[in-house]
């Protein structure tokens, strides 16, 4: 077994690969510079994990706060990181410090010692180093979003640096407006004037259509953390009635923050709207389902299944299901096996559970066609998680694959060639980058 497994990975390792989707600075000089390794490395992920262990929230903003001496801090989250240190959010962690400052483990140590190597990163070509010298990544998808919550931030600057990203244009504000201020935002995109529904509407495909223009390859939807995936139908009329309800809030005074909540039959008839649009594009959709990112939310918001209307009706769009649906990759599984326009990507899932991420490909390729998954994005807002997490998927993918050669399903030369697939031509295709990436 472990001859076959290091075979396979010696191969694997040389692949050039795909990544499907990243939360990185658009270009490297936005990189927040006033930090430190604690700060940036729980920014997210582990950061939960540790919370979850027992760190309270009031010490994890003490934890994160670089102005108080580094040894103080590590002091109070040691515990708790200990706790989880076998996670797959600590795991990429691990491994990415071992490659990028050869430094063996992050305990208190190294805490320092690594600390005075990552403040060096911070200068030019860093990027360079981990997503291309080290990670062999040929292109990134981005979501540029500067915050962590995917809901509340919505950026429409669509500028990214071409050498290592494409960017995907985050369709949720459209479905989702949340203030007067995305109204007035969503009136600058498109140059329309919104006085009424049908308004909207039209500058709602103009700002689709604008961001195409500007090179987006894909549309993107997060809105499983914020309601439940199930979309139904809902007439012009209910649409139209909810969003005249935008406007009452139109009179009070411009030093009010003008918020409101858009009804649920705004949202479903904004997404089947964006949905035909991307039909008429031939575009892929990518769609967050599974695990919320965070502390709490809630999980039945986000089964894959919820989506079934959306894939019946709309078969000329792709639908790309993220993170592997993780904990419903069972589900997944049966949706890319049942729908020629559902596709499996295993973004984020590879640190989410390496176990979990195994079984699933060894159930995948019994079950689901292989030009059908998508096997890597990094989903990082920090740079140095990327590099830990696809060599996580290049061992997960290889010992997959290595099972299936040792259980006689198939050779080592199409384990190769599978893994080919996976981490290159499948997202490719799935996403229409050929000539794109160039
Ligand atoms: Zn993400």
């Amino acid at each position: 077994m472990s001859e076959i497994f290091d075979e396979i990975l010696e191969y694997v390792q040389t692949l050039e690969i795909i990544d499907t989707h990243e939360h990185l600075p658009a270009f490297e000089n936005l990189r927040e510079k006033d930090t430190d390794v604690l700060k940036e490395y729980l920014t997210h992920y582990l950061s939960c994990d540790l919370i979850s262990a027992g760190l309270h929230p009031e010490e994890y903003e003490k934890v994160i706060n670089h102005r108080i001496p580094l040894m103080e801090r590590w002091k109070k989250v040691e515990p708790y990181w200990e706790a989880s240190q076998h996670t797959g959010y600590a795991r990429a962690l691990e491994l990415s410090v071992r490659e990028l400052y050869g430094i063996e483990r992050i305990c208190g140590e190294t805490i320092e010692e690594l600390n005075s190597k990552f403040l060096k990163s911070l200068n030019p070509g860093h990027f360079n180093k981990v997503l291309k010298q080290k990670s062999k990544i040929k292109v990134s998808m981005l979501h540029d979003i500067p915050k962590v919550n995917e809901l509340i931030v919505f950026d429409s600057n669509l500028a990214c640096d071409q050498e290592f990203f494409r960017n995907v244009y985050p369709v949720d504000r459209l479905i989702f407006p949340q203030s007067g201020d995305d109204i007035l935002h969503f009136e600058r995109e498109s140059g329309i004037r919104i006085h009424n529904f049908t308004d909207y509407l039209t500058a709602a495909e103009k700002i689709i259509d604008n961001a195409l223009a500007h090179d987006a390859v894909a549309l993107k939807s997060a809105l499983a953390y914020a309601r439940p995936l199930e979309y139904e139908r809902a007439t012009h009329f209910e649409a139209e009635q909810e969003f005249n309800e935008i406007f009452k809030s139109k009179h009070m005074g411009s030093y009010l923050p003008q918020l409101f909540m858009p009804g649920k039959k705004f949202q479903d008839y904004m997404m089947h709207f964006v949905l035909g649009i991307a039909g008429t594009r031939n575009l892929t959709i990518q769609f967050h389902t599974g695990i919320q990112e965070g502390t709490g939310n809630y999980l039945p918001h986000s089964d894959p299944s919820l989506l079934t209307n959306l894939f019946l009706e709309y078969p000329d769009v792709d639908f790309d299901i993220f993170h592997m649906g993780y904990p419903y990759q069972d589900v997944v599984s049966v949706l890319a096996k049942n729908f020629p326009n559902v596709y499996i990507d295993m973004c984020w899932a590879h640190i989410i559970s390496p176990t979990a991420s195994i079984n699933a490909l060894l159930n995948w390729i019994d079950c689901v066609p292989v030009n059908k998954i998508s096997a890597f994005g990094g989903d990082y807002l920090f740079v140095d998680g990327v590099y830990g997490h696809q060599l996580m998927a290049r061992e997960n993918v290889s010992k997959a694959l290595a099972q299936k050669v040792e259980d006689g399903v198939m050779d080592i030369a199409r384990a190769n060639r599978i893994s080919e697939m996976l981490f290159f031509e499948n997202p490719v295709r799935i996403f229409k980058l050929q000539g794109k990436i160039e």
